[in-house]
């Protein structure tokens, strides 16, 4: 995880929000590979494991590998889906956080390729999913445990297009930015308006 994804975090349970206190264990360059988050709030601790902050283990020490764990390896993707995947998020700028939960997580190499000064948080990965200085991985069960109102862009995997992670990244989106899911037959959570679907893609944006 970046260290500077630490103020976005949110704990996964359902009290106020507040904030996050990291303990740093191994460090590398700007990234926490090994470490604690803890919530002053309800004083659950989660690890960080191989740059990845579980928040799976409510709390516990009890570091599984999350419910991707036994998926099978991520299909291969084309020389085009990410060109595609940055036209429809319409990132125009660098700065800013990236979510990208279950499948989406694969296309994280291929959008920091077209887009750089972007930092990619990856939520539930395919297994197979590797931290990169552009990429943070957290798991969660249900939730995406980040702030309100803090993605530039949020792109759901066909694994993860139902609920609750529609209203997860309708949540954690900004107000005017998009939302794109790897399937056309979407039916969008309330606040998210639709602007296009096809190729296997659909894109709505927040209103
Ligand atoms: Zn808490």
């Amino acid at each position: 995880m970046h260290i500077e994804l630490t103020e976005m975090l949110r704990c996964p349970e359902p009290h106020e929000l507040g904030v996050l206190v990291l303990s740093t264990g191994e460090m590398l360059g700007r990234m926490v590979r090994s470490g604690i988050v803890g919530c002053p709030i309800c004083k659950r601790e989660y690890p960080i494991v191989h740059g990845v902050v579980d928040f799976t283990g409510r709390g516990t020490r009890d570091v599984g590998r999350g419910p991707a764990a036994t998926r099978p390896p991520s299909p291969v993707l084309r020389p085009d889906d990410a060109q595609t995947l940055q036209a429809l998020l319409d990132l125009s700028g660098p700065g800013g956080f990236i979510v990208l939960v279950g499948d989406g997580v694969r296309h994280a190499v291929g959008l920091a390729g077209l887009r750089g000064g972007v930092h990619f948080i990856g939520v539930n990965a395919p297994s197979d999913a590797e931290e990169l200085p552009v990429l943070s991985l957290v798991r969660a069960a249900g939730v995406i445990p980040l702030r309100p109102a803090m993605a530039r862009g949020v792109v759901l995997g066909a694994d993860v297009a139902a609920p609750p992670w529609f209203e997860e990244g309708q949540r954690v989106l900004l107000r005017g930015r998009r939302f794109v899911v790897e399937r056309e037959d979407v039916v969008p959570p309330p606040g998210i308006r639709q602007l296009a679907a096809g190729q296997g893609l659909w894109a709505g944006e927040k209103s």
